[in-house]
């Protein structure tokens, strides 16, 4: 497999610190140029930092002395990045921009930004759900006028703890969900020591991520019809979205009703036989298992289960029948390797063996 030169945009942020260690010493990718805000630029990345690494983990040897470029000097980007993972904290008008910047460029675009979600020739990917949706590129091809400059998205930390688990049950025909979200603080880029407020709250509004959680299933459970996609239109969700004092991991409290009612058996069964292109494929951040049931009461937990698999595995515990819906159960995974950089970096890992960015 040959090796692309990768940029990070939004290195220095919450998610650029998680792509730069899940780049090192990755088997597809080096890393070649790193950027920021012109306030970081010029600064090695020790310095541009300055004390924000937000990790557990070891700051990656490689990075500690690059020179930080600034996000907008797309020309001095292209000489060194055949393409570049975007996590930058902008208004959306300014992160389409600076994306549609780079795709025009022909610089290939993998971003965790929700500013391209929304349109219909941008895939948003989950590869071991919707790696079909690659398709839509060409026809985003013709519109941004580019040969091999394109965006790719993956959507919101949040749908990554249910859409995983319904997606194996779309066969049953599910029309109606509830669903309650109990968020991490580094869905946020922070940690405690930036956020004391979150020690021991918990704060019942996360700004614009009811909207996501609702809308963003169904694009990913959407179809390709004249080379976009079409979103689907059941089942029908409804959200509420909870910031509650973990660093890591988001859980879901999922309800839900279908026409045609699995039993329980069959919905372990659809779970526990769930892979996709990223486990046939072996690619380097598929999880072994891309679903895992735990049947203790007590699981999943956010802090012994959100690693699993390296943080990109999917947990779920708590199957049983409900009162007024028919099933109700609990999903769980990491915000920000599946459902941030890990996420994005898989989609290019599929992106890669599949040719798009040469
Ligand atoms: P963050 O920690 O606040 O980092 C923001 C990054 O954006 C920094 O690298 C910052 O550079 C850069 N930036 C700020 N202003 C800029 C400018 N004018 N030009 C270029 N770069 C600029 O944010 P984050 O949590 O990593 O999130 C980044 C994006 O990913 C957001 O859109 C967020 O919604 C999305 N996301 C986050 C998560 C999560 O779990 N955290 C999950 C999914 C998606 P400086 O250091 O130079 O200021």
């Amino acid at each position: 497999m040959k090796k692309y030169r990768a940029g990070i945009i939004g290195a220095t942020g919450m998610v650029g610190q998680r792509f730069a260690v899940l780049l090192d010493q990755h088997p597809f990718f080096e890393v070649t140029a790193i950027a920021a805000s012109p306030r970081s630029a010029g600064k090695t990345y020790v310095e541009a930092l300055d004390g924000r690494w937000k990790l557990d983990l070891p700051m990656p040897e490689y990075i500690k002395n690059m020179t930080v470029r600034d996000a907008g000097d797309v020309d001095g980007m292209k000489e060194l990045c055949d393409m570049v993972f975007c996590a930058v904290d902008l208004p959306k008008a300014e992160v389409r921009a600076l994306e549609e910047k780079y795709a025009k460029a022909e610089i290939p675009v993998v971003s965790n930004n929700s500013a391209c979600r929304g349109l219909d020739d941008v895939p948003m990917l989950i590869p071991e759900i919707n790696p079909d949706h690659t398709a839509v590129i060409e026809t985003q091809k013709k519109r941004l006028g580019t040969k091999r400059g394109f965006i790719a998205v993956k959507p919101n930390c949040s749908i990554q703890s249910y859409v995983p688990l319904i997606t194996p049950l779309l066969k049953y025909e599910p029309y109606e969900m509830v669903v309650t979200t109990y968020q991490a603080i580094s869905g946020a880029g922070k940690t405690f020591a930036q956020w004391p407020e979150m020690i021991d709250n918990v704060i019942p509004y996360i700004g614009g991520e009811e909207e996501k959680s609702e809308k963003e299933p169904m694009k990913i459970w959407g179809k390709v019809e004249n080379g976009v996609v079409v979103n689907a239109k059941l089942p029908v969700i409804t959200t509420q979205c909870i910031r509650v004092p973990v660093s890591n991991g988001h859980l879901a409290a999922i309800f839900v009703k279908f026409r045609k009612n699995p039993t329980k058996e069959q919905i372990l069964e659809a779970w526990d036989s769930f892979e996709g292109e990223p486990q046939r494929l072996k690619l380097p951040h598929a999880p072994e298992k891309f679903i895992t049931y735990f049947e203790e009461d007590n699981r999943p937990q956010t802090k012994i289960d959100r690693e699993i698999y390296g943080g990109m595995g999917v947990t779920a515990g708590r199957l049983r029948e409900d009162t007024v819906y028919d099933w109700k159960f609990i999903g769980l995974s990491h915000n920000t390797l599946r459902g941030a950089a890990g996420g994005a970096v898989l989609s290019a890992e599929y992106l890669a063996v599949k040719g798009f960015f040469d």
